[in-house]
């Protein structure tokens, strides 16, 4: 049996007890009591649902220093970012109490038909899809982890959960789960509406391929997020998988925006370096023009040069990290500039590689995410040499463009975003993702397995529910929702 324990990236050292893997039988427990939490969580009203989300929301404020701390000792992401990250976590909870309350996600539809119609009385309401897994995140041990996006958003579809925690922070998942173990129930939510497991590939897979799991959110890498889904695709009963992958977030900077290079360097370094450069979202492109694109370049690596050292999440980020800097550093024609990494823990060295638009074109190598500080840059000619270098950029979570509305650069980075990216900013950062209903998190393949689909934002429930007519059914067998709507 493997086990997992709590690494400090800061020092390397473990600490904290062991967390055995679950096997192919606990999976399957953990399933077979789910399938029954899903009968019940199915007949509870939408207001007892958000009575447990906002119970759950109170208890999470509550430990929120503790968590903070807990979790910043298995992260190194730092108590002012991890108690933001309670809070944020907490404001989904409460985000979907609200939209319960409305009833707006049952999306109820009612029609009275004409005489000579096939049905006389056609009434829609979504419904819940039943047990849904979940993949936590590396580099959000809360937002995106146990009580987050995933999880509040299947809960609140009436959906219980089961999550695969990330190995990253197993006391932070435990501590979490122990929260949710008490406030759910004593809000009138059954036992075990969210259940953690710890476990690598295996358990991951075994959950995935079990017959009675419904869908999957997943937060992590393309191949990870590709390796689940097409599991999921590949089972007798495929389900679907709503995986937010791995995303460039190209930055076009038109020389409309340059009047002040380094104020422009410094809020793209700002950007590049938040959160040790581990957010989906982070700008991994920035195209500017060629005229300016050495003193960008040198004003990007002055203020890169002078952030806080980082300590990444976990050794094997900080592996892929190294290896994806290497691989486009080794690329013929490019400029490299490479920092200082901490010499203890999981150290990174913030990176800048810097390539003409032809050798960005030739190399997919410089299309690889760089999960850590780093960032490609492209200089560009012209709006020819533009659009041919972003003709080769495939799906993303976000593009931004900076420049004058009515400069050429704009117009064409807004029309090739637009078809590229799931949130366009305007000269603004692409980190930074507010929940709201008018987010959108999400975009073209290979940032997300769903581009319709967000995993910010109340609209994340939709991916848990679906509609079911019923044709001319007495009121005494409707699901509640639907009881003398439109039947007058
Ligand atoms: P990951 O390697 O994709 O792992 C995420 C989760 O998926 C883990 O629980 C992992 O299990 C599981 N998993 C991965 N491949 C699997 C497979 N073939 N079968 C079953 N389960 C599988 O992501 P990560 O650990 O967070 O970090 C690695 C890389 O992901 C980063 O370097 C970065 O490039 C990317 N990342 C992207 C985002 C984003 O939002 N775009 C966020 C985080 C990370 P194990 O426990 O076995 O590893």
């Amino acid at each position: 049996m493997t086990v997992a324990r709590s690494v400090n990236p800061r020092t390397g050292a473990e600490f904290g007890p062991d967390f055995p893997d679950a096997d192919t039988s606990q999976v399957a427990a953990a399933v077979a009591a789910a399938v029954e939490v899903a009968e019940v969580m199915a007949g509870l009203a939408p207001a007892t649902i958000a009575d447990g989300l906002l119970a759950a929301a109170d208890a999470l404020d509550a430990g929120s220093d503790a968590l903070a701390a807990l979790a910043d000792g298995e992260t190194a992401l730092g108590l002012p970012r991890l108690i933001g990250e309670v809070a944020r976590t907490t404001g989904q909870l409460r985000s979907f109490a609200v939209m319960l309350r409305t009833g707006e996600h049952l999306d109820v539809v009612a029609t009275r038909l004409s005489a000579g119609a096939p049905a006389r009385d056609l009434r829609r309401v979504n419904v819940p899809v039943g047990v849904v897994a979940v993949f936590a995140a590396s580099n959000f041990p809360f937002a995106f982890s146990v009580a987050g996006g995933d999880t509040a958003s299947a809960l609140a579809a009436g959906c219980p959960v089961i999550v695969k925690a990330h190995y990253g922070h197993p006391q932070t998942s435990r501590r979490v789960a122990e929260i949710l173990d008490r406030a759910l129930p004593a809000a009138g939510l059954p036992q075990r509406a969210v259940q953690v497991l710890h476990g690598g590939a295996d358990t991951g897979q075994a959950l995935v391929t079990h017959p009675d799991v419904a869908a999957v959110g997943f937060t992590g890498s393309t191949a990870g997020g590709r390796a689940i889904s097409d599991l999921a695709a590949r089972r007798r009963v495929p389900i679907p998988v709503y995986a937010e992958q791995g995303s460039l977030n190209p930055v076009v900077v038109a020389p409309s925006a340059l009047a002040d290079v380094a104020a422009e360097a410094r809020m793209l370094a700002g950007s590049v370096s938040l959160g040790g450069g581990q957010f989906c979202t982070k700008p991994g492109l920035i195209f500017v023009p060629a005229t300016l694109s050495d003193r960008f370049v040198a004003e990007l690596v002055d203020c890169l040069a002078r952030t806080s050292p980082v300590h990444l999440l976990t050794e094997k980020i900080r592996e892929q990290f190294t290896r994806a800097v290497d691989a486009a550093t080794a690329v013929p024609g490019v400029q490299v500039w490479r920092g200082a990494a901490p010499a203890s823990g999981f150290g990174a060295a913030p990176a800048v590689v810097s390539a003409d638009t032809g050798t960005f074109i030739g190399a997919p190598g410089l299309r690889e995410e760089l999960f850590g500080p780093a960032a490609v840059v492209i200089s560009v000619r012209d709006v020819a040499d533009l659009r041919a270098a972003l003709a080769t950029v495939g799906g993303n979570l976000t593009g931004t463009v900076h420049g004058d509305p009515a400069d050429e650069w704009v117009l064409t980075a807004v029309w090739l975003l637009t078809h590229r990216a799931g949130r366009l900013v305007y000269a603004g950062v692409p980190t930074g993702v507010a929940v709201d209903p008018a987010m959108h998190h999400g975009g073209p393949y290979p940032a997300s397995s769903s581009a319709r689909h967000t995993s910010v934002g109340t609209a994340a429930i939709y991916r848990f529910l679906r509609p079911v007519a019923y044709q001319d059914f007495p009121d005494e067998l409707l699901p509640d929702a639907l009881r003398g709507v439109g039947s007058g």
